[in-house]
This record gives structure tokens, C-alpha cells and sequence, in this order.
């Protein structure tokens, strides 16, 4: 861990000015307002960039952004004049920020304003009214709009056309609403079929309004407008509905106009300024949604103010063969290869690519439909790279042959991309290595760890269908049709694989708790593929072979039917669907992973133990990067065969000298495990914790278990009963565990000591580098530790002497803090400990009142009503434990300056907790094997920004 200097950050500002003139040479109009902006960005893109570093998203607020903001400001314009930029996120929604900032380099963007995030909180905050004076503004900006476009809002002769869509500062894909086409009217939709000369389109475009707004404003369910859309397809005898002629659109728009009458009881609205008014309102109620609320939750999104809206002048990528629209990342958001990487259609509006309805082409092909346009993007592409240094997710629409861009943001990833894109940006000098890897949200990491088909087992696997590898991963399970389905069935504890033609937001539960998610439409940037790899969820897209019929709950394909009670398998990497489950292997740390964890070495001052009870998980944290064992819980290597035996044997014990026969049964197998623990970490330190539970965890408590021990120990069922019954308590974890029991039974903690010494004599005899730590838990009082280290050390030079052991053996003796009375107290607990190792659980548990075992019985409430950020368990609750840990800190540094210092509780492997650790001055953090790479990672973040 060599604290080197970070490597200088690489400025390419310059290029990324240059590329983007170059491609966004057609809008010369525009440049004269990027120049002031575009000086200014430098340190904005910085800010700018992903904000989901280190597994963190909630937003502060003070973050709005380097530009001085007017309160009452509620739209910002983006055109011939701009007034937003990059910087700007939390009050103009990720989308509203980059399109000014497009605008402002002179990408071809329409012109639009943007109402702010602020103006949402104020319509919430007020019931659900839009604020005095908003729709004032609102005019303002399109009378202005009026005027670049040359158009008319609902104009009879060329009526300016507009988009509504919203945009929060996090991306939520697809969960909240869009409306296009707004101010099209009976009499302005006639004037678009003249003014365009294609009738068609025109009534095309007001059909979809007519849906859109009937849906997402009013509520009108879509399939009212599908059945519709369905007998006019059979009046002209065509199955799709790219086929129907104009006449039949026009006849479509009568019929919807029906459909709106009928179901919201007024005629649709033919005023425009009442149509984008409404459209405003009903975006900004869409950030209250059920899904879009609980996409924050799963996403632990919060801090958020609302959602922008976003009002943008149309372009048409449905006017006809010359038009197209398209989605795409500027590199491959699966594996992160710098690779354009997306799709397109011809003739199609934008919503048209992501519904999943048509299944789009790769825009690798565009090239040969216009060779022109598809330079022009890549152009683009580049210049977006270069002006955000991060890898984009753009949108597009090509009308008439011209390109237009819709919403550029930093694109979604998979850990796998996240580690190989900040790796690749490093080498081509895009950004540092710093950067690179605060990049790289640590808690993704995960996704590089789990396990992956194993390519012997697939050889001969039976393949039934390919999709779309949309976010790797390897899942096993059984089919669920619905996403309520998935939900219900996950929680019962089945492993279930969400298989539907395409998702919609509404899946979003269902999607999260399946282990895996299969459609058999839709495209790489369909909203299944997106969702699953913002989550790192295995799913494979677009398996076409595969029909469902999920009212019967089953699929078929090639012939073969399955349903909810057979098992499948699909490769996220691959695409491939199987049948059966197929054996997976663990993966290896190596190539760019690798190269990551090097880095990070490089930057962090941490120390990252694991909590390891077993030599292969020991011999596997140390593969992962693990510089020692936090913690091992020497009560799991008391459950198996003998050993349980003998254990019970001694809680049943009536005497001492009984106990001490029973324990002198379990001491071999205690030093075989520790000698087997210190030699995979051979020369490392390994933290023994001596017995930590109550007793009664050891005994069963039902009759046939009763029984089953009665018989093995020869006792009567009678003595079970008895001891079972005395050993219950109100509440065992406050309760005859920890040091209490070394108290009671000191013969407990003497048989474990002479287990541990006679295991490093052991080590050293076959050259094994031994380094022991004993560890007290639940110390409270000083005078307990007192106490218990001295019997330890007693313990110690009594094996040595026995063992005829002359050499030195440097065992250290400290204690967990995990009592708050010891973390108050620490300054007089530290005279008696050589470490200190912060048992957070336990910590969170007594300090909150909360019983670790019951919590989910009222956590959920908490934290859906907001009464907690989050789990305390999970992330470390930084002002009351948290707290208490600095005290501890203190306390213990003060009497013993070289105090060594450490947490063992789950938050040790969590990145945000890893952060606290780190500013509140820990020596390291110890955590399960497979997040030792998280800690890693988190812990050299955590250096990088203390620095600054
Ligand atoms: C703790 O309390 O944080 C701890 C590590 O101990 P356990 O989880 O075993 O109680
Ligand atoms: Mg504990």
C-alpha cells in the first residue's frame, strides 16, 4: 500500500472543443452562444460526470451547481440563447443540463427550455398545483421558441410542434412519462399534412398524441387505443401499422378522439396551450408514480427534488425512409469495449426503439443506409467523449437526412464495463488513474465476483434459444410470468427468472427480486436491458424463439413447452437460454480487475482484513487481496460432525471437571483449524475471537431434535428438556454471551487459548508464520478485560512451558468494542487491550435499541417513511454509531497511542461505511472474502477524495 502521488489529471479540452465544432459544423448559427459557455466548462465536466461514484446517490443540494441560480426563476431556455449548463444537474434534471450544454457547443440540438426541478418540488409541495406565474413564463419561452423556429404553435399553415418529457437529475430509465406531438389539432394536423406534404405522418403524429395524452395525462388505459388500433388494422387488412394508409390514421384519430371522450368525459383538447399545460402537470405528477418511487427506493435514490420537465421543438424521424431515430452508448455497456454500440430505425419515432415493438438495427448498418448521417454521429460520438470524458448514452433522430441529438447522459453500466472503461479511458489519457478509479462504484465490483456458467458444463448443455447478452451474469431458475408473480414467489425464498415479451417500468419489483430477467422482444437498449445493467442483474434480451403465454404460465419453444416448476438458465453473457440448471465457477481476479485492485492499493491507507472462518475461505480472501482475518467467529467451527457432540457434551456438563473433559475432546479439533487458518494466511494476522454466542444457540429446541441428542449423548431426553429450558433467556443477545460466558466458564476460554498457542507452536515447527490475535468480545467494563486477558496471558505461558517453547510469541490481546458503555468508556479499556475491533452489529444494535433478529419487523416502515435514510445495519449509521465509534477512537488512541484499530462488523465491506472508516481514522476494515475487493476499492476512493 504505497501511499504514491495520484497521477496528474488529464485535460483534453481543447479536442473535445474542436471535435465537437467539427461535429456540429451544420449548426454554425449556434457557436456564437457556445463560446462564453464552453471556457467555462473545463471544471464542470468533472462535476458532471458519473454521479453514482462509490455506490452513493444520494444528492446533496448544495451541489446545484457552480452557477448563480435566481430563486424565482422557474425555465430555462436552451437555443440561440442558453441559459443552462452541465454544472446545473439538480435544478435542471440530468437531460434539461445536457441539452443546454449540447446547445452550448454547438451539437445540433432543437431548441426547448427546461422548467426546473425546484418548480416540481413547489407543485408538490403545494398538493399538486403548478405555481403561480409558471405557465406565464412558459409562454414566454414559446413565443421566443416561436420566433427561432419561424413556426406557430397550433398554426393552421406550419404549426410548431413540441415534446414534453421529464428528466430528473439521476436517470430513471422509462419511469416516468414523455408526451410527443403536443399542440397537433384537428386543424393544425391538416396543416402539417400540407405543410409536409405527407398526410400519413401527420395524422400518424396525431394518433400518438391523442394516446399518449389520453394515457400519461388522463389515465386512459393504452389498450382502449390498441383495440382501436386493431380493428382499424383488420378494416384494412394489415397486421402491422407501418401498413396502414393515411385514410386509416385519420380514420384511427376519430377513433381515439371517441376513446378520450368516452373514458375522460370531454373532448380532447384542441387548445395547445391547455394540451402543454396539462402535459406539464402530468409529468410532473409522474415523480410520484408508484414505479418511479419505488425505482428510487430499490436504486436507494434520494435527496432528490423532483423532476424537470423538459419541452423541446419536434423533429421527425418518422416522415419517411430518409428519417430514422435511434439510441446509442458511445462504447459497449455490458463489457465496457470501446465499441459503438446501439440501435436504430428507420422511420420511426423515438419511443418506437426502446418500446421494443420493432425490433431495431444495429447503428453500425446506418453507414449503409446514409453514409453522410452515420459520420455525422460518430463525429459526434467522439466529441461527446471527449467533451464529458465518460462513456454517453445518446438519443437521436434523423429528419430529412439532418441529425438532430435528443439527450446525451452518462451512460449506464455493468461493473465488468465500469472496470474496463475507467482502464481503457486511463490509457488513452482521457482521465488519470485517480480518476479512473473513483470512476468505479465499488459496490459493482460484486458483479465481477459472482460466479459464471462453467464453460465444461455448458458444453454440453442443452442450448434452447439465443438472445441479446444484455447485462452478464449467470441465473438459474424457475419461470415467473408476471412481475407481481416474481415478488411472491422470490419471497417465499424460490429463485425465479422474470420471462416476459418486454418489460415495462411497472415490472421494476419484479425485475429486482427475480435472480435473473428473459424477454423475447425488445433490443440491447430496450428497458429490460437497460434497468438490468444499471443494476448489474443477469438478463438476456430479445430471445425471439421463445413464445410465452402467460396467462397458462409457460413458454415454448423449438416444440417444447415449460412452465413454473421446471428450471432454466440463461448466460447474461452469452444470451443463451438453457435448460436444467448448469454448474457455475467462481472467477478470477485478473486482467483489467486486476490492474483496478493494483491501483487502488496504490492510493489507499487502509488496511482490508476479512472475516474468515475457515481455511478455504481464508486462502480465498487472500486471492482476492485480503492483508490479514478481522474476525474469526470460532463458534462456526463448533456445528459440525463430532464437534457438535462434543460441545454439547460440555453445555450439558454439571460439573467443571466434566466441562473440561468434554472441551479437551474439542481442543484437536480447535488447533487443527487454527493451524489450517494460519497457514493460508501464513505471516498475516488472524483475529480469533474467543466463543461469542449463548449456549443455547448449540442445543436444539424442538422435541425430535431433543430426542436425536438424548440418544447420541446417552442422557435422558429429561436432562435436554432441563438444560434447553434453563439455558432460555428474554433476550440472549443482551444476554449469557461474549466474555459473560469466559466469566462463568473460564475453562471455555482456556481450552480455546491453549487451542490457539498450541496451533502457532505447530505452525512454527513446519516453518508457518503464525501471527494470532485473541480477541475478547462484548467487553463492557474494564475490569472484565482485565481480568480475561490475564487468565489469556496466564493461559499462554502455561502452553509455552508445557510445549517447551523458548522462542517469542508475539500474540496480541484486545477486545471488541461493541457495547456502547465501551466505546464511552475506551480510554480506561484501552489500558488493558493491544487492538480495538469495532463489532458495528452489535454496536448498531444496543446503540439503536434495535434487536438484529427482529429489525425487519418495522424497518421497512422506517425507511419507507422516511424515518431512516437507510438499513443501520447495512450502512453505518454515521451520527449516532458512528459517533460513538470516534469516541472509542479516541478514547483508545489516547491512552495508547499505537492502539491498533479495526472494524469486523458487516459495515466493513460496505463502501460507504468503508468512507467513514477511513475519515474517522481506522487502521483497516475486515469483511466477508468477496468484498474484499469492494473494500479495497472504497477505501482507496475514500483516500483520493480526502485529498481532494
Ligand atoms: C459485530 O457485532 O459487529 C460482530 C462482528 O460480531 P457478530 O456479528 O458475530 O455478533
Ligand atoms: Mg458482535
Amino acid at each position: 500500500m504505497a501511499k504514491k502521488k495520484a497521477s496528474k489529471k488529464t485535460s483534453k479540452k481543447p479536442a473535445a472543443k474542436k471535435a465537437a465544432k467539427k461535429a456540429g459544423k451544420k449548426q454554425a448559427a449556434r457557436k456564437t452562444t457556445a463560446k462564453k459557455s464552453a471556457a467555462k466548462k473545463t471544471k464542470v465536466h468533472a462535476a458532471g460526470s458519473r454521479g453514482k461514484t462509490a455506490g452513493k446517490k444520494k444528492v446533496a443540494r448544495k451541489a446545484g451547481g457552480a452557477k448563480r441560480v435566481d430563486p424565482n426563476k422557474m425555465v430555462y431556455a436552451f437555443g440561440k440563447k442558453t441559459e443552462g449548463d452541465a454544472s446545473m444537474k439538480l435544478l435542471l434534471g440530468g437531460k434539461g443540463a445536457n441539452l443546454a450544454d449540447m446547445t452550448s457547443i454547438g451539437l445540433p440540438v432543437p431548441a426547448g427550455f427546461t422548467i426546473t426541478t425546484d418548480t416540481c418540488a413547489k407543485y408538490n409541495a403545494a398538493g399538486q398545483r403548478l405555481p403561480k406565474g409558471l405557465m406565464h413564463e412558459v409562454g414566454k419561452h414559446m413565443t421566443e421558441l416561436e420566433k427561432q423556429r419561424g413556426k406557430k404553435f397550433g398554426d393552421r399553415t406550419d404549426p410548431l410542434l413540441v415534446s414534453v418529457r421529464s428528466g430528473a437529475a439521476i436517470s430513471m430509465p422509462g419511469m416516468m412519462d414523455t408526451i410527443l406531438n403536443l399542440g397537433l389539432t384537428d386543424a393544425s394536423v391538416e396543416a402539417l399534412a400540407q405543410a409536409t406534404g405527407n398526410e400519413r405522418f401527420a395524422f400518424d403524429a396525431y394518433r400518438r398524441l391523442i394516446n399518449m395524452f389520453g394515457d400519461v395525462v388522463m389515465g386512459v388505459g393504452h389498450h382502449h387505443f390498441e383495440h382501436e388500433f386493431d380493428e382499424v388494422k383488420k378494416r384494412y387488412g394489415v397486421a402491422m401499422d407501418t401498413e396502414v394508409p393515411a385514410e386509416g390514421l385519420r380514420e384511427l384519430c376519430e377513433r381515439y378522439k371517441d376513446v378520450y371522450r368516452k373514458h375522460v368525459r370531454e373532448e380532447f383538447p384542441q387548445n395547445p396551450m391547455k394540451q402543454l399545460e396539462l402535459a406539464i402537470e402530468a409529468v410532473f405528477k409522474s415523480w410520484m408514480a408508484d414505479k418511479a418511487v419505488s425505482y428510487r427506493r430499490i436504486e436507494g435514490v434520494t435527496g432528490l427534488n423532483g423532476t424537470a420537465v423538459n419541452v423541446q421543438s419536434m423533429v421527425f424521424g418518422n416522415m419517411g425512409d430518409d428519417c430514422g431515430t435511434g439510441v446509442a452508448f458511445t462504447r459497449n455497456p455490458s463489457t465496457g469495449e470501446n465499441k459503438f454500440y446501439g440501435e436504430f430505425l428507420i422511420n420511426a419515432q423515438g419511443e418506437d426503439v426502446v418500446a421494443g415493438i420493432r425490433t431495431p438495427s444495429d447503428v453500425v448498418e446506418m453507414a449503409k443506409w446514409n453514409k453522410a448521417v452515420y459520420k455525422r454521429l460518430i463525429d459526434i460520438k467522439n466529441a461527446l467523449e471527449l467533451h464529458y470524458r465518460d462513456m454517453q448514452d445518446i438519443e437521436f433522430t434523423i429528419e430529412r437526412g439532418d441529425l438532430f441529438m435528443l439527450q446525451t447522459r452518462t451512460g449506464k453500466r455493468t461493473g465488468a464495463a465500469a472496470v474496463n472503461i475507467a482502464c481503457d479511458m486511463v490509457k488513452e489519457k482521457l482521465i488519470s488513474e485517480t480518476e479512473g478509479l473513483l470512476r468505479i462504484p465499488a459496490g459493482d465490483l460484486t458483479q465481477l465476483l459472482l460466479p459464471s456458467f462453467d464453460p465444461k458444463a455448458k458444453a454440453s448443455a442443452d442450448i434452447l434459444a439465443k438472445g441479446l447478452p444484455a447485462s452478464p451474469g449467470a441465473a438459474v431458475g424457475h419461470p415467473a410470468f408476471t412481475a407481481e408473480e416474481a415478488v411472491d414467489r422470490a419471497h417465499q425464498g424460490e429463485k425465479v427468472i422474470l420471462v416476459r415479451k418486454e418489460t415495462s417500468p411497472e415490472d421494476v419489483d419484479g425485475m429486482h427480486t427475480a435472480a435473473g430477467i428473459l424477454t423475447s422482444t425488445g433490443g440491447m437498449t430496450s428497458h429490460a436491458a437497460v434497468v438490468a445493467r444499471g443494476w448489474g442483474k443477469c438478463c438476456v434480451a430479445g430471445a425471439g424463439a421463445i413464445q410465452i403465454d402467460e396467462k397458462n404460465g409457460t413458454f415454448t419453444v423449438g416444440g417444447r413447452t415449460f412452465g413454473r416448476t421446471d428450471l432454466i438458465s440463461i448466460d447474461g453473457s452469452t444470451g443463451e437460454v438453457i435448460s436444467g440448471s448448469v454448474p457455475t465457477v467462481t472467477p478470477e481476479l485478473s486482467g483489467n480487475f486486476a490492474k483496478v485492485m493494483k491501483w487502488a492499493d496504490k492510493h489507499r491507507t487502509m488496511g482490508v482484513r476479512t472475516n474468515a472462518d475457515t481455511p478455504a475461505d481464508a486462502k480465498r480472501a487472500r486471492e482476492f487481496g485480503a492483508e490479514g482475518i478481522g474476525l474469526t467467529r470460532t463458534e462456526h467451527m463448533f456445528f459440525e460432525g463430532e464437534r457438535i457432540v462434543a460441545m454439547r457434551e460440555m453445555i450439558l456438563a454439571e460439573t467443571k471437571s466434566d466441562r473440561e473433559k468434554a472441551l479437551a475432546k474439542l481442543l484437536p479439533f480447535q488447533r487443527d483449524d487454527f493451524e489450517g487458518i494460519f497457514t493460508a494466511m501464513n505471516g498475516l494476522p488472524v483475529t480469533i475471537r474467543l466463543l461469542d454466542p449463548p449456549l443455547h444457540e448449540f442445543l436444539p429446541h424442538e422435541e425430535s431434535g431433543m430426542r436425536e441428542v438424548a440418544k447420541n449423548l446417552g442422557v435422558d431426553l429429561e436432562v435436554i428438556r432441563r438444560r434447553v429450558a434453563m439455558l432460555h433467556e428474554a433476550n440472549p443477545m443482551m444476554g449469557h454471551r461474549g466474555c459473560r460466558l469466559a466469566v462463568t466458564y473460564p475453562e471455555i476460554l482456556d481450552m480455546q487459548v491453549r487451542a490457539i498457542v498450541g496451533a502457532a507452536i505447530d505452525c512454527d515447527a513446519k516453518k508457518v508464520k503464525a501471527v494470532p490475535e485473541i480477541m475478547i468480545p462484548l467487553i463492557g467494563i474494564d475490569a472484565e478485560l482485565a481480568m480475561l486477558r490475564a487468565q489469556v496471558e496466564k493461559t499462554i505461558a502455561a502452553v509455552k512451558k508445557e510445549r517447551g517453547f523458548k522462542k517469542k510469541l508475539d500474540i496480541k490481546i484486545g477486545t471488541m468494542i461493541e457495547i456502547p458503555r465501551a466505546a464511552v468508556t475506551s480510554e480506561q479499556i484501552a489500558k488493558h487491550a493491544d487492538f480495538f475491533s469495532f463489532g458495528t452489529n452489535d454496536l448498531t444494535q444496543l446503540t439503536f435499541g434495535y434487536s438484529r433478529d427482529d429489525v425487519n419487523t418495522f424497518l421497512p416502515d422506517y425507511l419507507g417513511k422516511d424515518l431512516l435514510p437507510e438499513d443501520p445495519f447495512q450502512s453505518l449509521d454515521r451520527s449516532g454509531v458512528g459517533v460513538l465509534v470516534k469516541m472509542g477512537i479516541a478514547g483508545g488512541r489516547k491512552t495508547n497511542p499505537t492502539l491498533k484499530l479495526g472494524i469486523c462488523g458487516e459495515h466493513g465491506g460496505d463502501p460507504k461505511s468503508v468512507f467513514f472508516c477511513h475519515e474517522a481514522g481506522l487502521d483497516y476494515v475486515s469483511c466477508s472474502p468477496f468484498r474484499v475487493p469492494i473494500a479495497r476499492l472504497a477505501a482507496a476512493q475514500a483516500a483520493i477524495r480526502a485529498k481532494g
